[in-house]
């Protein structure tokens, strides 16, 4: 259940290990990168995620891309950058934990006619628009992978730091199963439709688990239950037998990654996270009976609210087909209400949205909806703190501390206060930072 064995530092890091650097004269400048050595943060107040406070007059010094130290008063060489932030808050770079950047249309179906290099191209565009939003850690719950995420690291894209499932498992005509009734052939094309790979029975789940494994997952996503937007079953539906889920997290827990759940109701909820599932994502019909399953588990509870508003909105227009929007209708009402349930029960709630295809301008509303029941240190605790545990990165991202990555933003306006302030990044964010480059700076 826990990061297994050796957590961040383990083998599921291969991508992350070392800070790449930025060094063809054509990937820099063009994008608003700068390469940097030793770079010094000055007069800055500090956000403190955990603490839920803002500490004035730090520095904070960043070098090869780490934050090397925090506090008052830090020199650096003669050559350091040195960036006055005249008071504002500093704070660590957005996670955003249930992502589809490589969704890129509404119209899953014609994707499967796509080229992956169309699609990818399509999916570098909405990972720039969410770092221009502040997130400078992803993770990818179905449908990114390894070519993705290493384009990002090596500046072909640009884009936030990105954790990969590669392809949801799902069982035959389960929510990850989007052929029509009437199609036979299931299409293995990396990309959406085939956001799932169907696996039925143990050897077959086992084999899932290796081979996205083998392709350098951070995480498995399996479907615990029906989906909002697959044609052929019910969103009150459990998926796969007791044996499969136990085997894909055993395979998972053997490769030191965990496995993320999809699920709807506490009936689909429950027997996910008996089996070791660490993640329950959407949860939106979610009642009392999951809170002790969370409380022994552990586990971590990721709603995705703003999707469903923004897809409520687009059934308004009559821009969905009937069946998804009867589906979605379903689930709609008890979004918040799980929200609520959970963040009274003091489970670990993370930042999600599920935003896909044109809908990403949406990433930032998620903190408004759940505004109405969280405090505003509660929602930064769960786009940092709590979503690096989730993603097993403690340390690494989601603080202003030596040592993590040099993620950070620097906001006009005190987001302790107001969360609005992040929501406007256009206005309130000044400097973007992510790994030590500075891709925004206003200051
Ligand atoms: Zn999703």
């Amino acid at each position: 259940m826990a990061c297994a064995a050796s957590g961040v530092a383990s083998g599921l890091d291969v991508t992350h290990a070392m800070p790449v650097r930025i060094t063809s004269p054509q990937l820099t400048g063009e994008k608003g990168w700068q390469s940097m050595g030793v770079a010094i943060l000055r007069n800055a107040s500090v956000l403190d995620p955990e603490r839920g406070e803002l500490a004035e007059g730090q520095s904070v010094a960043v070098e090869d891309g780490r934050i090397a130290d925090v506090g008052p008063g830090l020199t650096g060489p003669d050559d350091a950058l040195i960036l006055d932030v005249a008071g504002r808050t500093v704070m660590p770079g957005l996670i955003d934990a249930h992502t589809h950047p490589a969704i890129v249309d509404a119209d899953v179906f014609a994707m499967a006619e796509w080229s992956p290099t169309y699609v990818a191209a399509r999916a570098g565009r909405a990972l720039e628009g969410m770092l221009s939003r502040g997130f400078t850690t992803i993770r990818d719950v179905g449908a990114g992978e390894h070519g993705l995420a290493r384009a990002v690291d090596e500046g072909f894209f640009t884009g936030p730091r990105m954790r990969f499932g590669g392809k949801q498992l799902s069982q035959t005509g389960g929510a990850g199963d989007w052929r029509a009734p009437s199609r036979r052939v299931y299409d293995d094309n990396y990309y959406a439709p085939a956001i799932g790979v169907i696996c039925d029975g143990v050897p077959e789940v086992r084999r899932a688990v290796r081979e996205e494994v083998r392709r350098g997952a951070h995480h498995i996503k399996v479907y615990l239950s029906g989906a909002v937007d697959s044609p052929s079953d019910r969103v009150d539906s459990t998926q796969f037998s007791i044996e499969e889920l136990n085997a894909i997290v055993e395979e998972a827990t053997a490769a030191n990654i965990y496995v993320a759940g999809h699920a709807y109701t506490s009936r689909a909820i429950n027997r996910g996270l008996e089996c070791g599932v660490r993640s329950i994502e959407h949860g939106n019909l979610m009642d009392e009976s999951s809170i002790p399953f969370f409380r022994a588990s552990g586990a971590f509870y990721v709603p995705t609210i703003v999707t469903y508003q923004t897809l409520a909105k687009k059934a308004r227009d009559g821009e969905l087909p009937a069946d998804i929007a009867d589906k979605l209708a379903e689930v709609i009402d008890g979004a918040l209400g799980a929200l609520e349930m959970a963040h009274k029960a003091g489970l670990p709630i993370v930042y999600g949205t599920d935003l896909f295809a044109d809908t990403h301008d949406q990433q930032l509303q998620e903190f408004v909806i759940r505004s109405e029941v969280q405090p505003p240190a509660d929602l930064i605790r769960a786009a940092t703190t709590t979503a690096a545990a989730l993603l097993c990165m403690v340390g690494q991202v989601g603080v202003v501390a030596p040592g993590a990555y040099a993620d950070l933003l620097v906001v006009d306006g005190n987001p302790l206060d107001d969360i609005r302030v992040l929501t406007a990044p256009d206005r309130n964010l000044k400097l973007i930072m992510k790994e030590g480059r500075v891709y925004k700076n206003e200051l």
